[in-house]
């Protein structure tokens, strides 16, 4: 095991001082003691989530105050345990961040879905999305409770441990859509989330695979063993689905793309008792839906967030060998090119999938 270096009294940070701007800082090591453990950095993917983040447009909700430090997707080594942890992490053990933590004490926090917490949004109350509501690890050091560092086999990467972060998503997503043998899959939108739920399905059985989006992402969809691709600026989905399958539409549709339009695709594509899952969000547009046909043909509408009770099971998919990571985490920066990072990661430059910064 490498020697653990000792921690410093401050770190380099990417804090976000306000809508759009971002600075490499100086800053104060966090503390971890009595009941955190503290991590130094390995890696932190930068999610579509923070380029909204940065640019404000969730602000105050997320962040809740400037200056903050974003990155909620990271990894790292063990670098000191506070006092008051119960815990077996110790210095040295690799692990990976799972940022949404439950007050742990509200009925839906004892019922498992702490992702739904009812203290959510409460000043003072105990939830918490880190990276999002509290400070994530664009930085050298990070904190986390124990209970939300999830520790990696030896033989896991960085790379794949960033990705995982994507494949939680994904996999409840299929915890609430619920693939079963022989289904015919569609999904819309070919970004990260996509692409994990499209290598989940076929792990699980799903018998034919459809994605639909545009540019370079449907050909890695493609070399990721979807069985038809659908390109939206040439085809349209809804026809290509109902001919190739026989006019009965996909058993589960699995919308990752989040506008309008892709909504009311996912519920044209259905079967009749088919079901939909949505994880996009669009920004508080109301959608009109066929209500109709919801209930004449019983198609199951359902919402998606977050990733409760998923990570030490989407580790082990990813250990298992059903995720390919190599093909999704594209692009390494250290800190320094942060701005850099975000700057090439939003133009969608050179192929680029998932970003991560190596503080
Ligand atoms: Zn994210
Ligand atoms: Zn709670």
């Amino acid at each position: 095991m490498p020697a653990i270096p000792p921690i410093p009294k401050t770190m380099r940070a990417a804090v976000t001082r306000g809508a759009g701007d971002v600075r490499i800082e100086e800053v104060p090591v966090p503390p971890y003691e009595p009941g955190l453990v503290l991590v130094k950095v390995a890696a932190c993917g930068v999610c579509g989530t923070d380029i909204h983040i940065l640019g404000g447009h969730m602000a105050p909700t997320w962040p809740p105050h400037y200056p903050f430090i974003q990155g909620h997707e990271w990894c790292g080594t063990v670098a000191a345990v506070g006092s008051a942890c119960k815990t077996a992490l110790k210095p040295g053990d690799r692990v990976i961040m799972e940022p949404t933590i439950g007050c742990g004490l509200c009925q839906n926090c004892r019922q498992g879905s702490y992702h739904l917490c009812l203290e959510a949004g409460k000043k003072g109350g105990g939830y918490k999305l880190l990276g999002h509501t509290a400070d994530g690890a664009f930085s050298e050091y990070g904190v986390a409770p124990p209970t939300h560092l999830h520790k990696m086999p030896d033989r896991m990467t960085w790379e794949e441990a960033v990705i995982t972060n994507q494949v939680v998503i994904a996999l409840h997503a299929l915890d609430r859509g619920r693939v079963e043998p022989a289904d015919r899959v569609a999904i819309l939108g070919p970004g990260l989330l996509g692409l994990s739920v499209l290598q989940l399905a076929r792990a699980f059985g799903a018998s034919r695979t459809y994605v639909t989006g545009r540019g370079y992402r449907l050909a890695i969809a493609q070399e990721l063993g979807a069985d038809v691709v659908i390109d939206v600026t040439k085809e349209d989905p809804v026809k290509v689905i109902m001919e190739d399958t026989g006019g009965r539409g996909a058993d589960l549709v699995v919308e990752c793309a989040g506008p309008p339009e892709a909504m009311k695709q996912a519920l044209a594509l259905a079967r009749r008792g088919g079901r939909v899952v949505l994880e996009g969000i669009n920004g508080g547009k109301e959608v009109p839906f066929p209500t109709d046909r919801i209930v004449l043909d019983e198609i199951a509408l359902i919402g998606g967030r977050g990733s409760p009770n998923c990570y030490p099971r989407a580790i082990q998919l990813i250990m298992d060998g059903h995720i390919h990571t190599a093909k999704m985490l594209t692009h390494r920066f250290p800190l320094a090119d942060f701005r850099e990072a975000i700057r090439m990661f939003k133009a969608r430059e050179d192929g680029v999938m998932r970003v991560m910064i190596e503080p």
